[in-house]
């Protein structure tokens, strides 16, 4: 059978900047807010579709596949096998697990022609138990952890900051499926490690710090973030050692204190108190203490808190704290979650008379108002340093008083405790490894034992060593590839344009002829062929009736750290190397050059 031969391939084209699809911008665009975003656009690697969603330039693609590349390496490293799921994916599995209503306003859901519901999947756990339950039966069978590098839909309610927080943005997710926790433990720390070394690949600085569990409920779960100032979450880490996010942080509980021998509560006259300071003042005024001031530190803040749970249902609870911290919001929507917390309003104190809005308290002369044997049936829940013995000023919810020598254990005791005060610099670290300071950071990766929740919803398990079924145990380990991006450029960017790490560059050299003269352009073409021989990936800007200037300064802004300027001197068979990293500029022979750089 007669076959027509495919055409030759034309050998390896350097790639020019004349032919290369880019357009560089001098005008910062006006909704960039943090200079990765404004470097990336304007050195055009991406370019906007809508808010949080972008389209990839060839170099925008090009540093986006090393990144991935990098990741792709140390995933296989660690045993994991990669796969490929849809972005599109039916309502069931994740109605099953209860994500289809958790997940709120930040789910895509849309409809197919008859009528049935999908969405634009936010990550992947589901369907990946869906796979492995579909294939997999026998405990002989794990192991497992497969991963994949995907776009994930998130309607994010903040995606101001570019690929640092898309509303499609590309992870790399990967799931470890066990049958023992041990197991499940081995498989963490391979993921764990994995990531230590992709981010020290990167050249990525990173904390891990203990995360709060959020709506995916489970045991260990640790995120990695990249210290910088625009990132969005708070950590905590202690000189010692110690780091953790906000939500993690765990109050240090002080020692209980006698309280046998302590004077009775009095209840005294606070009119025109409506803050903390002003009821710390009237204090010292007419109730004052003998040995120091009185503090905010010495009064208790009860701050009435409404949560809506799924089904519906609206629960006030008070939480009691002292009066020198705050309600951390944050904290307490993870101490409540899935519930969502507001803010009590009007309405809600109409309905509960028992709380006098100014001078709430868990006591009063008339009985106990909140907390254990009260008849508010309201729940109040303390800050772990309100131990038994301690001493406070508060409200006697009678309007216009205040207790003072209310002792916690012995006038009123809380329904449990809850970590919703605002974590402060000097804050003990739980591990005793000395105060705390407070970090901005961005989080970068996230290991995260799933535990049997995912398996038990969609029915995964596995007939073990006695052929009993068990529930299999899962992992989920996410890394952001295109946020990863945007916070190297973040931290590498000199101002004046992006400056990549050699191993993400989009090009190893940057060759620019800077001048009119043949010999520029002889040398210059042979120069960037040599490199390429010698295996460098070369942008050559060649561009015929653009200024040395102009050349220059996109040669900046597009950030491969390697440049070599091709000038004048190349008559005499000399070139100059222009190092971004350190700014120096250093002559060569062509020839040295080419040795140097293709070593
Ligand atoms: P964040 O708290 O920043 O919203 P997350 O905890 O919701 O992140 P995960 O569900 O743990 O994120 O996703 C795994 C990884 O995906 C994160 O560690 C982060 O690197 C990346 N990522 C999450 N959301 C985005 C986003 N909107 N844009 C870009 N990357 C994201
Ligand atoms: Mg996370």
């Amino acid at each position: 059978m007669p076959c027509s031969a495919a055409p030759p391939r034309l050998g390896r084209v350097s790639t020019r900047l004349s032919q290369l699809f880019v357009r560089t911008l001098r005008e910062d665009p006006v909704d960039a807010e943090v200079a990765s975003h404004r470097l990336l656009v304007r050195a055009g690697y991406i370019r906007r579709q809508a808010p949080g969603i972008f389209a990839w330039l060839p170099l925008g693609l090009k540093v986006k596949r090393k990144i991935e590349a990098i990741v792709r390496e140390e995933m296989e490293a660690a045993g994991a096998q990669e796969v490929h799921f849809p972005g599109l994916l039916p309502r069931e599995a994740y109605e099953a697990s209860g994500r289809w209503s958790e997940y709120g306003d930040s789910l895509f859901r849309l409809q197919d022609r008859n009528g049935a519901d999908y969405l634009l999947a936010p990550t992947h756990e589901e369907v990946f138990t869906l796979l492995v339950k579909d294939l997999y039966s026998s405990y002989k069978d794990l192991p497992l952890s497969i991963y994949q590098i995907q776009d994930k839909y998130r309607d994010e309610a903040r995606s101001r900051g570019g690929l640092l927080r898309g509303r499609e943005f590309t992870m790399k997710d990967a799931y470890s499926f066990d049958y023992t926790d041990a197991g499940l433990d081995l498989s963490y720390q391979k993921q764990r490690d994995a990531y230590e070394r992709i981010f020290t690949r990167l050249g990525l600085e990173y904390a891990i710090v203990k995360a709060d569990a959020g709506a995916m409920g489970g045991s260990r779960s640790e995120e990695f973030l990249h210290p910088m100032a625009a990132g969005e979450d708070t950590f905590v880490r202690s000189a010692g050692g110690y780091t953790a996010n906000v939500e993690a942080f765990e109050t240090v509980v002080p020692e209980t204190l006698p309280f046998d021998e302590l004077p009775q509560a009095t209840v005294f006259d606070s009119p025109d108190t409506p803050t903390i300071q002003t009821l710390v003042d009237l204090a010292n005024a007419e109730q004052p203490r003998p040995d120091r001031e009185w503090t905010a530190a010495d009064t208790l803040k009860n701050v009435v808190l409404a949560l809506r749970h799924l089904d519906g249902e609206r629960e006030l609870v008070v939480i009691g704290l002292p009066g020198d911290r705050d309600v951390d919001l944050k904290r307490v929507e993870v101490a409540f979650a899935p519930a969502e917390v507001e803010a009590a309003g009007e309405a809600d104190f109409a309905r509960n008379p028992d709380l006098v809005k100014g001078y709430i308290g868990p006591w009063s002369p008339l009985g106990p108002i909140l907390g254990e044997e009260s008849a508010s049936g309201i729940r109040y829940l303390l800050d772990p340093r309100i131990v038994d013995g301690t001493q406070w000023i508060t409200g006697a919810n009678i309007d216009e008083k205040h207790v003072l020598g209310l002792v916690a254990g012995r006038d009123f005791t809380g329904d449990g405790f809850v970590e919703a005060s605002d974590v402060r610099a000097g804050d003990p670290a739980p591990d005793g490894s000395g105060p705390v300071e407070l970090a901005r950071g961005m989080e970068i990766g996230h290991v995260f034992q799933l535990g049997r929740k995912y398996a038990d919803a969609l029915g995964l398990k596995v007939l073990d060593e006695n052929g009993k079924l068990v529930t299999v145990t899962m992992g989920s380990y996410g890394v952001g590839i295109t946020r990863i991006m945007a916070v190297i450029a973040e931290s590498t960017n000199d101002g004046k344009g992006l400056l990549w790490p050699a191993n993400v560059s989009p090009f190893d050299v940057h060759v620019v002829a800077a001048g009119k003269e043949p010999v520029v352009w002889e040398t210059a073409e042979a120069l960037v062929a040599s490199l390429e021989a010698g295996g460098r990936d070369v942008l050559f800007d060649d561009r015929l009736k653009v200024s040395p200037g102009v050349k220059f300064g996109d040669a900046e802004l597009l950030g491969v750290p390697v440049i070599v300027i091709v000038g004048r001197g190349a008559v005499d068979g000399n070139v100059e190397l222009w190092d971004r990293r350190t700014n120096e500029r250093t002559p060569y022979a062509v020839a040295d050059l080419i040795g140097v750089l293709t070593a």
